[in-house]
């Protein structure tokens, strides 16, 4: 396994990086959860148990985990918590659409099995107040819900220090997305209006830092806008080129293959191995599905 640890802010966040060493993976697919001030956001994958059972006992009393938030219900955030709660009886906390999918765990596809281990343990969260403390309160964390990625998912911001953690809401390129035959349905005009509504949330923030998982951090929140405009572009690319289709003689897959030809040439090897769960076509079938405003 792969395991590592960044330091951020003068040491006050801890990012716990976990992958998975399987030789099928040409390179390491990190998944963090981050330590503040006694808040765990994110649990890692059900694969990374053992490491982060070996990280929380590495924890000196000052840094120990006081309590665990997990953002959405996808395996590689929350398949640490059952651990947590059973081992270590540390309280878990998410929002109420995560809590249900919580209690109920996940059974997946051999591909993420691959990437995160086996499946996902159920576990009993519970909500809190609008609003998260850090264990010596010196960190106030604020919901701020972002559909697109995940219906459940939650991004935490503090305001005051200019931080906010966003899970897997923010990427550093939209090039596919899940979908299809998968349990997670992404959906780009979901993503593309969570990136401006968590915009307009942040106004005065300018240096804000946005922490991904396992993407690392992007600096100043100028990024959301960033990649909002390159989903508006690609948008109206498809559109555009959908226009120009005999799409009354067309199928709906043969439409999508020749928008993929002329887009990025082919699939991905991601799209190829997932067997189209997280690929190429489901961006441009969820581009499609979005109707361009006059
Ligand atoms: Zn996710």
């Amino acid at each position: 396994m792969v395991v590592q640890i960044d330091y951020h802010c003068n040491d006050e966040i801890i990012e716990w990086k976990w992958s998975s060493d399987s030789k099928l993976m040409t390179t390491p697919f990190f998944t963090s959860c981050y330590l503040v001030d006694g808040l765990l956001i994110d649990s890692g994958a059900p694969g990374g148990v053992n490491d982060l059972r070996e990280f929380v006992n590495s924890l000196n009393p000052d840094n120990m985990i006081e309590k665990c938030f997990i953002t959405h219900a996808h395996e590689d955030h929350a398949g640490g918590a059952n651990l947590l709660s059973r081992e270590f009886g540390i309280p878990i906390y998410a929002g109420e659409k995560a809590i249900e999918l919580l209690k109920l765990g996940n059974s997946y596809p051999d591909y993420r099995q691959m990437a995160w281990g086996p499946k996902l343990l159920p576990v009993d969260a519970t909500t809190t107040e609008e609003l998260i403390f850090t264990k010596s309160k010196k960190y106030k964390f604020e919901f701020f819900p972002m559909n697109g990625h995940a219906p459940e998912l939650i991004a935490l911001i503090e305001r005051e220090q200019q931080w906010a953690f966003v899970a897997d809401a923010v990427q550093p390129k939209y090039k596919m997305i899940f979908g299809g035959h998968s349990d997670i349905q992404e959906d780009i005009s979901l993503i593309y209006h969570s990136l401006g509504e968590l915009y307009e949330f942040t106004e005065g923030m300018d240096n804000l830092l946005i922490f991904s998982a396992g993407n690392g951090v992007f600096h100043g929140r100028k990024t959301l806008l960033e990649r909002r405009n390159e989903i508006k572009v690609l948008h109206l690319k498809i559109h555009e080129m959908l226009r120009e289709l005999p799409t009354n003689i067309l199928t709906e897959k043969l439409i999508v293959r020749k928008l993929l030809r002329e887009i990025h040439g082919k699939e991905s090897f991601i799209g190829q191995m997932t067997r189209g769960a997280l690929s190429r076509k489901n961006l441009i079938r969820s581009l499609l599905k979005w109707a361009v405003k006059n």
